[in-house]
């Protein structure tokens, strides 16, 4: 295991053409940010996202992080990583009572001294209210928040810095997977005008992240939000997404997640078949990361 991790502008990060007689045939250019080969472990969107969070804790008197998640969280995997590297104590509060076997998101998080605590899924919906926040400063003392995903100002301004690494290439249009849409709205703050940036959604509803977006970006650019590649919702999935994922690693050696990346790589070739990217586009795809999270998939469901 690496013990450290440099800072959002010194990571060293590829983007990697890909190849398909589709993108020949309706000329267009398909280049992938490969976020996921960032680090080892706190690989993807994550570490951006967390980047002015952890600031915070480390300039704290009470180097101590709150934070939630579900079950198979990349996000609270990040989180414990990032502490345990910055030698910040962490909280994890996890939605649904607490399983007899942890999944090995949550057995990663303990091994990297993040302390958990299970709470029900009714209680956790209430997470973002005042007195269930005054409650966890009442147990755990003076800390710093993160709301689950991120989804703040704060944690978008830190996506703000995932730019830098391609702002130099010449892309017309930037896709993005979106959760809670935080790190689109740091990809929109942080790009030129010019761009256009297609976010993935892979909830159903496409109300939250158009609203989700409309509360962090202050002005409205060349954006819009896709929700048609959802696949039934949350890190629900078809045969035919993980045959396209297994697909696309035959063809280009790079794995993809099922919940998010997947999703969106699935839904920029169908545009692209579907001509919605004009002749000529250059089209960076953002893979924001999220492997651990394939690894709660039966074994022998992706071939890699
Ligand atoms: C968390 C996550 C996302 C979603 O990011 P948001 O900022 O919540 O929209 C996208 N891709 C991967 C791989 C993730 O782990």
């Amino acid at each position: 295991m690496v013990n450290s991790f440099p800072a959002p502008d010194n990571f060293i990060i590829d983007t990697e053409p890909l190849h398909n007689a589709l993108f020949l045939k309706k000329n267009v250019r398909v280049s992938m940010l490969r976020l996921d080969k960032m680090h080892p472990v706190i690989s993807g969107n994550k570490i951006f996202k967390l980047h002015y969070f952890l600031d915070e804790a480390i300039n704290s008197t009470h180097k101590q992080i709150i934070t939630f998640g579900g079950t198979y969280s990349n996000h609270l995997a990040a989180t414990a990583f990032a502490c345990s590297v910055k030698g910040l104590k962490c909280i994890g509060i996890v939605r649904g009572e607490k399983p007899p076997e942890l999944s090995h998101t949550l057995s990663g998080c303990i091994q990297n001294g993040m302390q958990l605590e299970f709470i029900s899924r009714l209680a956790y919906k209430k997470i973002n209210n005042e007195e269930f926040q005054n409650a966890l400063k009442e147990k755990y003392g003076d800390h710093t928040l993160i709301p689950e995903g991120g989804y703040s100002l704060k944690g978008a301004l830190g996506a703000k810095l995932i730019p830098a690494h391609f702002s130099s290439k010449n892309f017309t249009h930037i896709c993005c997977p979106v959760g809670t849409a935080t790190t689109f709205a740091g990809l929109v703050m942080g790009c030129e005008d010019e761009k256009v940036l297609t976010g993935f959604s892979v909830l159903k509803n496409l109300n939250v992240p158009e609203a989700r977006l409309r509360e962090l970006t202050v002005h409205s650019k060349n954006y819009s939000v896709n929700a048609d590649y959802h696949f039934g919702g949350y890190a629900k999935k078809t045969g035919e997404l993980i045959d396209f994922i297994n697909n696309f690693y035959k063809c280009n050696k790079i794995p993809l997640d099922f919940v998010y990346t997947g999703k969106m790589m699935f839904g920029v070739y169908d545009l692209i078949n579907k001509n919605f990217f004009p002749f000529g586009a250059n089209i960076l795809c953002v893979h924001t990361g999220g492997l651990q999270g394939n690894a709660s998939l039966p074994g022998g469901t992706l071939n890699f």
